[in-house]
Parts: structure tokens; sequence; C-alpha cells
């Protein structure tokens, strides 16, 4: 039986607890500098409030979740080539830890969030414009192209989507006019974000078009603009 008294027991709790805080500090410090050498200083961060914004996208999820996973990343890694995401991969799995892919953080179910803390990777700085083939209507870019770029290309493609995840749910549940509905809340929906945001559509899926050519851009100056969702 242990004779050990309640402050030894605490005192060796609080020593065990601070040492494995300091292996944590020292192992997150080895990963910062091997991610440095990968893509500089100034393109990670592992500040705890840069870190919290990454742990959520659009929306929030409900506080349970976070009980259960472990959703603020270790690093945000912002790179800025092919061969770069080349690297931090493989450092990733070197050191066995989960690299998750970020874009615009717009799809609001936490898609783009971790659930075992380790690397978020920003692609917002890779967002040139590769390629654009009027003739085929194709357009190359990287991962962090913003559909706003795409529209201000001087070259510009007239973009189609021919397949939406939204349209084909609703049709096979028969109900094509609520999923109307839903695609008629862009405009309105990114505009409440901010009034210089919208969403330009004259054709969707939903109703029937054999393409949606939906563009959410930003309005110059200030004012409601012309809403443009088809009758
Ligand atoms: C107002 C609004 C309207 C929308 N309307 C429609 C619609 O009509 N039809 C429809 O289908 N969707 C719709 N969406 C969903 C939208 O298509 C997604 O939010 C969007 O495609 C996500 O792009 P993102 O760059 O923000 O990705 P994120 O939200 O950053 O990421 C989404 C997922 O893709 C992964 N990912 C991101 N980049 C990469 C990469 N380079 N390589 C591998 N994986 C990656 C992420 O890890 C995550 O799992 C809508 C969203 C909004 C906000």
């Amino acid at each position: 039986m242990s004779t050990d008294s309640k402050e030894e027991k605490q005192s060796r709790k609080e020593k065990k607890a601070k040492k494995e805080k300091q292996k944590k500090a020292e192992k997150t410090h080895a990963l910062y500098e091997k991610l440095i050498g990968i893509v500089g200083p100034s393109r990670v961060s592992t500040d705890r409030l840069e870190r919290l914004l990454y742990s959520h996208d659009l929306a929030s999820l409900p506080k349970e979740i976070e009980m259960g996973f472990k959703m603020v990343p270790d690093a945000v890694v912002r790179p800025r080539s092919a061969a770069e995401v080349s690297e931090l991969f493989k450092l990733a799995i070197e050191e066995g830890i989960s690299v998750v892919p970020r874009g615009g953080g717009s799809w609001g179910l936490g898609g783009a969030v971790p659930i075992e803390g380790g690397i978020v990777l920003d692609l917002t700085n890779m967002n040139r414009i590769l390629r654009v083939d009027p003739e085929n209507m194709e357009v190359e870019v990287e991962a962090g192209a913003t559909w706003e770029k795409v529209c201000d290309e001087p070259n510009k493609v007239e973009y189609r989507f021919t397949r939406c995840m939204w349209a084909e749910a609703f049709r096979e549940l028969d109900a094509d006019d609520i999923g109307s509905w839903i695609c008629e809340g862009d405009d309105p929906g990114v505009h409440a974000y901010h009034p210089r945001l919208r969403c330009r559509m004259t054709k969707t899926l939903m109703k029937g078009d054999p393409y949606c050519d939906h563009c959410f851009y930003v309005q110059e100056g200030e004012g409601m603009g012309e809403h443009t969702v088809p009758e």
C-alpha cells in the first residue's frame, strides 16, 4: 500500500504534466523548424489565435464535436508551389501527422477542419491561372484559384457546371422546386455577408437547364445591384 501523502501525489502529478507539456512544446517547435525549412518563416504559423481561425470553415460546428476531435491544427502552412506541397507531404508522412488541404474554407460542414490536429495546408497562395483554352472550354488553375479570379481573366472562358450534388440529390427526391429555392438563396445569402458580394446566375441545372452558370463576384461600389436569378 502506498504511504505517499496527498501532497506528494499531487506534486508528482504536476511534475508529470509539466514534463508532458514541455515534451509537446519541443515536438511542436521541432515541427515548426522543419516546416520553415520548406516554406520559410513567413508562411508557417503556430500562433494560437491563427490556429483557432482554422479550426472551422464557413460555419461553426456544434460544441459537442470539439469534445471528440482535435480540430485546432498544430500548424498552418501556406505553400506557393506543387514542389513545396510535395515536400510538406513527405515531412508529414515521416512524422506521422495528418494534413488537411484547405481552399476558401467555404464548405460549411467542417470539410477543411482537422480532426486530429496536424497541418492545415492553406492553398490560397497557389492561385495562378495556368492555361485558358476557350475553344475547348477548358481552364487549368492552381488549387487556390478563386472563381472571381477566373471571371476576371481577360482571356475568359464561359464556364458551365454540368453536375451539382444538390441538383442530383433533389432530383432523386423529386423535389426540384425545393432545390431551386436553395439556388435562389445564393445571391441574397452571400449579399447578407457583405453588401458588395453577389451571385450572378442565368441558367441552373435545378430548373432543368443543361448547365449552371452561376458566378460569385464582388460588385463595384455599394448597393443591391441587379438580381439575375432566372424566373
Ligand atoms: C453560398 C454557397 C453556395 C454554394 N452552392 C453550391 C452549389 O450550388 N453546388 C455545390 O455543389 N456546392 C455548392 N456550395 C458548396 C461549394 O461548392 C463548396 O463550398 C466549395 O466548392 C468549397 O471550395 P473551397 O475552396 O472553399 O473548399 P474548402 O471548404 O476549403 O474545402 C472543401 C473540401 O475540399 C478539400 N480540399 C480543398 N482543397 C483541396 C485540394 N486542393 N486538394 C484536395 N482536397 C481539397 C478540403 O479538405 C475539404 O474537405 C456552395 C457554397 C456556398 C458557400
